[in-house]
């Protein structure tokens, strides 16, 4: 069976006269271990599909199955446990916490939903911090890093609670070529030994190139 499963989605934003339908009845699969590229111009609905497969956002209809659950039947607080779970995000600007140093953004998210910092959160935070090249940076605050750096802790960050699916919204975005290609090498990286599964929008074809994958959004649908 696929990882995530979408059939027929429909989101709409706004309503009567404002209403403007965004998808438009979008159906797309994503099988275990896949790397894959999400094309599509500015305003085509890449974003609002990436809410709702995070579970942040519910669709106005349509049927959203991940891990076998079927998620558009699930409770504010199922969704957010199931999401803690089994979904790391990255964004195009890194968000990380500026005062605090390169170790502290990757373990603090996992921290506060646990209630507490465990041992093995750290150790599995300085692991993680090693496997995307900064082992020698952990104790750097996040303001002391380059571009390319931050992101490559947003992408540890992202990794701490072993998610089965990353998605990453236009994560190469803010970064000159070499570095979008550093972190799309590692991405890659990861996705060939552990298994996570990638979907990442960008318009960069050069970017999207670097995917086995490529899914392209237009007027709502998958082409
Ligand atoms: P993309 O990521 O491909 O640029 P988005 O999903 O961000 O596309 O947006 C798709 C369309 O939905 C755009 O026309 C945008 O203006 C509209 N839209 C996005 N979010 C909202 C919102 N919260 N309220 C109303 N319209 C929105
Ligand atoms: P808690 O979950 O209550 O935070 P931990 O399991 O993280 O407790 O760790 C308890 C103590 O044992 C810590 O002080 C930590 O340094 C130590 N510890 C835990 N696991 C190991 C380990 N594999 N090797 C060495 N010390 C450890």
């Amino acid at each position: 069976r696929p990882l995530l499963e979408v059939m027929d989605l429909v989101k709409t934003y706004g309503e009567g006269e404002a209403e403007t339908r965004v998808l438009k009845g979008l159906d797309l699969q994503l099988e275990t271990g896949e790397l894959a590229a999400l094309l599509g111009p500015s305003g085509s609905g890449k974003s609002t599909l990436l809410a709702i497969l995070g579970t942040l956002m519910k669709p106005s209809s349509g049927k959203h199955v991940m891990l076998g659950e079927d998620l558009t039947k699930a409770s504010d607080r199922d969704l957010t446990e199931f999401r803690n779970r089994h979904i790391g995000f990255v964004f195009q600007f890194h968000h990380l916490l500026p005062d605090f140093t390169a170790l502290e953004n990757v373990i603090f998210p996992s921290a506060v939903r646990a209630g507490r910092e465990t041992w093995a959160a750290r150790e599995r935070g300085r692991e993680l911090l090693a496997r995307v090249g900064l082992e020698k940076r952990m104790d750097f605050l996040a303001t002391k890093l380059s571009g390319g750096q931050k992101q490559r802790v947003a992408i540890a960050r992202a990794l701490m609670n072993q998610p089965e699916l990353v998605l990453a919204d236009e994560p190469t975005g803010n970064l000159d070529r070499g570095s979008a290609t550093q972190v799309m090498e590692l991405i890659a990286e990861i996705n060939q030994n552990e298994k996570t599964t990638f979907l990442i929008s960008t318009h960069d074809e050069k970017i999207a190139d670097t995917c086995r994958r490529r899914i392209r959004v237009s007027d709502g649908l998958v082409e």
